[in-house]
């Protein structure tokens, strides 16, 4: 099978009291899992697309054969947005700090950085439904906040409204905080800023 459910960077238990134990658990192997599962599935007959990386498929997704199409960009974009997911979580007092140069950015788009968080937050609860929220590289090297319906993301060329490389991600679908936060959003949306991964944050930033 091409496309595998990565390991977790830490224990499931390590995001608590933020993220729980059984919400990681779920999450990973059971909703990431049946992304990777599809994702694989939808492509035992295209084997060139199925040799490509998750992050192309993502960037060449209107150019995916139509038959399989919306099958890959509902489960090739959750195989891709879970596995970023992942990696921008740290155990809090773990991620370390944003880089200088992801930090001058952020001032220079937001202002300062409890203005992005702002923004980030009001387009994590303003996304109606299930999606994710980003914060992202854009062509020019600037930062800006955006968000996706579904499994939908930034590098979607031709699908996202707004293109760019995903720096963070936040899941904002009820599966990723319901157990804990039953239907307040805002809550894990504030949560999520203790378990940010900013050394993995700059490193996408200046990749
Ligand atoms: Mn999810």
């Amino acid at each position: 099978m091409p496309f595998t459910l990565p390991d977790l960077p830490y224990a499931e238990n390590a995001l608590e009291p933020h993220i729980d134990a059984q919400t990681m658990n779920i999450h990973r192997t059971k909703h990431h899992q049946a992304y990777v599962t599809n994702l694989n599935k939808a492509l035992e007959s295209h084997p060139d697309w199925a040799s490509k990386s998750i992050e192309e498929i993502c960037r060449k997704i209107t150019q995916v054969p139509e038959a399989v199409r919306g099958v890959v960009r509902n489960n090739g974009g959750g195989h891709f947005n879970h596995s970023l997911f992942w990696q921008v979580l740290a155990p809090a007092g773990k991620g370390g700090s944003p880089s200088e140069a992801l930090a001058a950015a952020i001032t220079k788009a937001f202002g300062s950085m409890d203005d992005m968080k702002a923004k980030f937050a009001a387009a994590a609860t303003g996304r109606f439904g299930s999606g994710w929220a980003w914060l992202i590289r854009k062509g020019d090297g600037s930062v800006a906040i955006t968000s996706t319906p579904n499994q939908d993301n930034p590098l979607m060329d031709g699908v996202a409204e707004m293109g760019g490389i995903p720096i963070l991600g936040l899941d904002v679908w009820e599966h990723a905080y319901y157990l804990h936060y039953q239907n307040r959003r805002p809550d894990y949306v504030a949560a999520f800023w203790n378990v940010v991964n900013w050394a993995e944050a700059s490193r996408r930033f200046s990749a």
